[in-house]
Order: structure tokens, then sequence, then C-alpha cells
């Protein structure tokens, strides 16, 4: 029993000098980021879908999928904003298994962290540059977001992490909108704690300093679906479960008030083809309701290139080697769809 110290890892200052943001990206990345801020503060009527990947094991293929969102942008900006998922670091059931390129960045080589970081990095920059869609990252562990944070858009807290504390203190010092989801069991009273946690000022140890945050304002509700006793999927995105999370927004004092619903993993019982059925639900839920037209402004989509999943040895360009996702053609079927109904 013991630790092995493998290699010391660079600090953010080091890989941020070796793989700067450029310039002409900031300003693509700050329009985007008043683009989003703009539906949250209900300036704006558009729709917005984190859309991509469960994992991003692959520079090339997540670039691709990247670029064919941003062609898919285009017909529908007028309706939806499109936000990239580019997760690459993933959290797992049971602590086996792919755990993301920031571990990984060749799934089929040992982990090398160090490599890892410089990776995640360099795709979220390529990506960026190759479709001017900034995108989503999940934050899994809160100490690595100073090596990504000037390139995020989006962020989501997942099922696993919601509780936490550090995660809670940490994005409340974040500029851009960060979904909590609801916990695997599906208590709602965890997401809104997170949800309030997060949109106040705190002190702690954060990048070894002691740090004071401001409070983010767009912290909100992601819905995942949840697991009964017997583990088995219990979606939360129908209309009930939609108006009971509305009313515990109206019971707190909470800014920008905003539910996304993600409609695989619980939600799907990840029968990933379920989702463009799921989210047409969720968009005829949002026109039986004023409350819920004003609070539902968002879905996560679980997408890629080849529909469904794979195991990590049958080397399927843009196939999923964590959760199963929809293939792009229903994946642009579907964006189309939706941007008819908002
Ligand atoms: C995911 O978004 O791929 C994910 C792991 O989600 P959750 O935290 O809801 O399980
Ligand atoms: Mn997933």
């Amino acid at each position: 029993m013991s630790f092995d110290y493998i290699r010391e890892i660079p600090s953010p200052e080091e890989i941020i000098e070796t793989i700067p943001f450029p310039d002409s990206l900031k300003k693509v990345k700050e329009e985007r980021d008043r683009e989003m801020r703009a539906i949250f503060q209900r300036e704006s009527d558009r729709f917005f879908l984190v859309i991509g990947p469960c994992s991003a094991d692959n520079e090339d293929a997540v670039c691709e999928y990247v670029s064919r969102l941003a062609r898919l942008q285009d017909e529908v900006k007028e309706k939806i904003l499109l936000i990239p998922r580019i997760y690459t670091n993933k959290p797992r059931t049971t602590g086996e298994g792919y755990k993301g390129m920031v571990h990984q960045p060749d799934p089929h080589k040992t982990p090398n962290i160090t490599e890892g970081l410089r990776a995640i990095r360099n795709m979220h920059i390529r990506a960026l540059r190759e479709s001017h869609l900034s995108a989503a990252d999940e934050m899994l562990y809160p100490g690595n977001l100073p090596y990504l944070e000037d390139l995020l858009s989006y962020v989501a807290v997942g099922a696993r992490s919601v509780e936490n504390q550090q995660h809670r203190l940490t994005i409340s010092g974040m500029e851009v909108p960060v979904g909590m989801k609801n916990p695997p069991s599906g208590d709602i009273s965890v997401m809104m704690n997170s949800i309030y946690a997060g949109q106040q000022s705190h002190v702690f140890i954060y990048n070894r300093w002691e740090v004071r945050t401001s409070g983010n304002p767009f912290t909100h509700a992601i819905l995942r679906g949840a697991v009964d006793l017997h583990g088995r999927s219990i979606p939360n995105y129908h209309f009930e479960n939609l108006n009971s999370v509305a009313q515990s927004y109206m019971e707190r004092t909470l800014a920008n008030p905003t539910i996304v619903v993600d409609t695989n993993h619980s939600n799907s019982n990840k029968r990933y083809q379920e989702q463009p059925r799921i989210g047409m639900e969720i968009m005829q839920s949002r026109k039986h309701s004023d409350l819920l037209k004003d609070m539902v402004r968002g879905l996560m989509i679980e997408s890629y290139l080849v529909e469904g999943s794979q195991s990590i040895d049958e080397n399927i360009y843009g196939k999923s080697i964590t959760d199963p996702c929809l293939g792009w053609k229903d994946t642009a079927a579907f964006v189309r769809r939706l941007a008819e109904v908002v």
C-alpha cells in the first residue's frame, strides 16, 4: 500500500504558456459567452443544446464532429445555440474503465496525466479553431479547472459530484453557466442546494491559494433521471417532474432559474435512440406551461459520428467508448426538428 510518485504535474501557467489561447479565438468565445448569458438572463428566447459524445476520446473524430455541428449551427442559429460536449474526464461507476483523455490521451496506451493535460487543451483549442463553437466539459476534478477554464463556455457537475463541497465552492468563482445534475438517487433538494451554494460567495483553498469567489449567478439544474433501490432507471423528464423542479425554484431565491434536461443516462435508460422522442416530449411540455417555457431552456444530448457504443478494442472511428450515443444522421434530424418547435 503506497503512493508511487510517477511524475510531477506541470503548473497551469506552464501548460498555458506552451499552449496559449489565441487572441482571435478569445473574441469568438467572448461573443458566444455573451449569447449564452442572454439566454439565461431572458434577453433571448433561443434554446440551447449541450450536444456531443459521452467522452471525447479521439481528437480527429471530435473535431470532425464539431465541424459538422458548426454547419448545423448555421442552419438553426435563429432558434438554437449549440454547445459541443467535449468531455475530457469521465466519472466511472465502479472506478474501472476509460477515465477520459486527461488520464489517457490514447485510450490504447497506459495513463499519462501530464500528457493528458496538454492533449485536452490542444483538443479544445483545435475544436474551437475549426468550428468556432466554444464548448462544454464536465468538472470532475475541481483542481484541474485552471488548465482549461479560459476555453470553456459551459461546465456540468456530474451526478456523482453534485454534493461535493469542493465542486460547489469552485463553480462559485466561475463566469460561465454551470449545470448541476440531480444525484443518482434523484433527490432534487441536493441539486437545488448545489445551485444555491454555487451562487454564493465563498472563501476556500483553490490552486494553492486562499481565495474568495464572487458567486456564480448562472448555476442551474440538469435533470438526468435517477436510479431506484434496485438499480432501475427512473426518468425525470416528464411534465410532472419538470413542474416539480420549477416549483422548487419558485420556493427559493435563485438567480436565472433555468432547467436543462439530459435526454440520455437514466432518462433514456441509455437507450440512446429514445433521445429524440424524449426531447420532443419536453418541447411539448413547454407548450403546456408558461412557467416551463420560461425555465426549461436547454437539453443535453449524447451524440457522436457513429451511433451506439463499442469496446475500446473495436477501434471504430467516431463511435463512443463510454455511453451509447445517437449517430450523426439522427442527430441532425433531431436538431432540425427541435428548431421547428422552439
Ligand atoms: C455524462 O454526462 O456522461 C455523465 C457521466 O453524466 P452523469 O453524471 O449524469 O452520470
Ligand atoms: Mn455519458
